[in-house]
């Protein structure tokens, strides 16, 4: 066994570090990444690989982009964390920009995902007992079966996946579930007493991408509008070119009253996430009431808006758009002569192909080994369904590439 001091671990020793020193809460490929470059990475013994996950999402701008990493290196020279007792000069620059780049008043920074759904629930609770007159520790909010909004104690409350739920109770109450793409179901919900949100995922990315029918976002919003209960859009996997337009949102023109975002939103390289709404809303929230230490700090900011710059002046979600119907055009090709694979579904770069085997076989996984050793990383989820999310600044004749080695991969894959 290797000792840390030397120079350089080999992947085996690697994993055998983690396994022995580390939490076993993720199940990873076996393979360790040690550089990345645009749409690559590279183990440790130097294999190149496409990326296909692109750490669920959050890399939509490539790995190590130089402009955001040089944003990162000069500001981390200059000023990292004031905390919000003081004034930054970078935060105010950072909120105008973020509110006006997604048309929104007002922008509450955090750090994390999760603490960004966080944000938006206490949000909308507040609102909804200070200005909509529900009583005080009633006010519900309706969320989707097979949702994911993250992994803190509110936010699995509402989940109803066993692995992400069990044995975390008591569960934070409050919450009330209705089916994803059911818009009958949801009014029903929101035709009951003291509701004061609505929060969904314009596309259900962990459940395995499932795309809800077209009209189903506008006509949620239509009726969170008509029962004066909020629409919050957690994009924090969706947003930020993912799916061909700014926002998942943007394709049925609708305006959620609270976004949500993360990931993406600081092209990987920091954490950085943001509840965004118009005045009335965030003007619920006054000084001591929330807050995050990290949150808005100059570092943070400024490589937010490095990272939203290069959404636009790389065109990401034109690029997004174009490619995602490439890559389902070969994939609805490639299946009608494959046993193997069912379906594949997406929105832009969001994809997913759905395994022809039962969701609790081995078959997707091995699949993503083989792949994986064919210079190819993706990851399963839910069992069968593989998602294919490459960064979005991959280029046609790359995009190519990748389904020639996906078609090979599962044609010489033998169960
Ligand atoms: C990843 C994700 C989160 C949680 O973000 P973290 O940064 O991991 O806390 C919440 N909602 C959605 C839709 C996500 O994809």
């Amino acid at each position: 066994m290797a000792t840390l001091t030397k120079s350089k671990l080999t992947s085996q020793e690697t994993m055998q570090l983690e396994d022995k020193h580390g939490a076993h809460n993720y199940h990873p490929l076996p393979v360790v990444l040690a550089k990345g470059e645009g749409v690559f990475v590279w183990d440790i013994e130097g294999k190149k690989y496409y990326d296909f996950l692109s750490a669920y999402s959050a890399v939509n701008q490539g790995h190590c982009h130089p402009k955001i990493i040089n944003t990162l290196k000069e500001q981390a020279e200059i000023l990292t964390l004031t905390s919000r007792a003081f004034f930054n000069n970078v935060l105010g620059v950072y909120e105008k920009f973020v509110t006006e780049y997604f048309g929104f008043d007002k922008v509450l920074p955090m750090n994390t995902g999760a603490e960004g759904v966080e944000t938006a629930i206490k949000i909308s609770r507040k609102y909804a007992y200070e200005k909509r007159g529900i009583p005080e520790n009633e006010a519900k909010i309706i969320v989707c079966e097979n949702n994911f909004h993250g992994r803190t104690t509110t936010v699995i409350s509402f989940s109803n996946d066993e692995d992400a739920r069990k044995s975390f109770g008591p569960y934070t109450p409050g919450f009330v579930s209705v089916p994803y793409n059911d818009l009958e179901a949801l009014e029903a919900q929101l035709k009951e007493e003291n509701i004061a949100g609505f929060l969904v995922e314009p596309i259900q990315g962990e459940a395995g991408v499932f795309v809800p029918d077209e009209g189903y976002l506008s006509k949620a919003a239509a009726l969170c509008k008509k029962y004066g209960v909020l629409f919050i859009a957690d994009e924090i996997q969706t947003g930020i070119a993912r799916t061909g337009k700014l926002l998942a949102c943007d394709h049925e023109n609708v305006k959620p009253d609270m976004l949500i975002l993360g990931k993406a939103i600081s092209g990987g390289v920091y954490p950085v996430s943001a509840v965004l709404t118009n005045n009335e809303i965030m003007g619920v929230i006054k000084p001591g009431q929330h807050g995050s230490t990290f949150g808005g700090n100059p570092l943070g900011s400024k490589v937010a808006i490095a990272a939203l710059e290069v959404v636009k002046e790389e065109n990401l979600a034109e690029n997004a758009e174009r490619l995602g119907v490439i890559f389902r055009d070969r994939m609805n090709k490639f299946i009608e002569s494959s046993d193997l694979v069912k379906l594949v579904r997406g929105k832009g770069l969001l994809n997913a192909v759905v395994i022809n085997d039962t969701p609790d076989s081995s078959t997707a996984w091995d699949i993503c080994v083989a792949l994986k050793d064919n210079g190819l990383l993706a990851k399963p989820t839910h069992g069968n369904i593989i998602r294919f999310a490459p960064p979005l600044v991959m280029t046609e004749e790359q995009l190519h590439e990748c389904c020639d080695i996906i078609e090979k991969t599962i044609t010489n894959f033998k169960k």
